[in-house]
């Protein structure tokens, strides 16, 4: 339990402010039922646990190694449908998203186009970190949605895209999100850049 804290509203409590800035904020979006709260609990405790409230929104401060270097992440789970109203504010807040179907679940996939442009409408710019996340691929005969086609919506959107089972608790989760930190650090980095010039 205390590997996470919940905090109200889904943002970080006063106390935790005064601290030194994470190196990175990232939102997981998607459809209900895909798994995310799954998702953020085995890459953070490497635990999975089967149910979690689902109207629960919270944030989480994680430190891990990325590429040899100890870094910080929040974490934001949320619920609720993405693109509704009331994620902007979630949205504004996050560097990085990482979005997230079911591979069992046809329409949390078709979703994520629609998801993506939400974003790049609360953002004003279609230049943000994403990572496009296929969760439950241990269900193999549930299996809705195909890899490649996957692939390619990840081109669409140019981003990286990892299958992956939040209750195998193979290496692909720890990717995704590792993977998210390294765009949102990278991005930051080149357009500081072009802002000097
Ligand atoms: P959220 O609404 O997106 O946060 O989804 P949850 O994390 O609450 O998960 C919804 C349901 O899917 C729960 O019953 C989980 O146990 C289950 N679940 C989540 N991830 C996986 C997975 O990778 N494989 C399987 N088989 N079930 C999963
Ligand atoms: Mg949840």
């Amino acid at each position: 339990k205390d590997f996470f804290r919940v905090v109200n509203n889904g943002h970080l409590g006063t106390s935790q402010k005064m601290t030194k800035p994470a190196d990175s904020r990232l939102v997981l979006l998607g459809n209900p039922g895909v798994g995310k709260s799954a998702l953020v609990v085995r890459f953070i405790t490497k635990r999975f646990i089967w149910e979690y409230d689902p109207t629960l929104e919270c944030t989480y401060r994680h430190t891990t190694m990325v590429d040899d270097e100890n870094v910080s992440m929040e974490i934001l789970d949320t619920a609720g449908k993405g693109e509704s109203i009331h994620q902007e504010g979630n949205i504004n807040w996050g560097e990085g998203f990482l979005l997230v179907y079911s591979t069992t679940d046809r329409e949390s996939f078709e979703d994520i186009v629609n998801l993506h442009q939400h974003i790049a409408s609360v953002k004003k710019t279609q230049n943000f970190s994403c990572v496009l996340v296929g969760n439950k691929n241990d269900l193999t005969h549930e299996r809705k949605v195909g890899q490649e086609e996957a692939e390619q919506l990840a081109v669409d959107l140019s981003c990286c895209f990892f299958e992956c089972s939040a209750c195998d608790g193979g290496e692909a989760v720890d990717e995704s999100f590792k993977e998210l930190h390294r765009d949102v650090v990278r991005r930051r980095m080149v357009n500081s850049m072009r802002r000097r010039r």
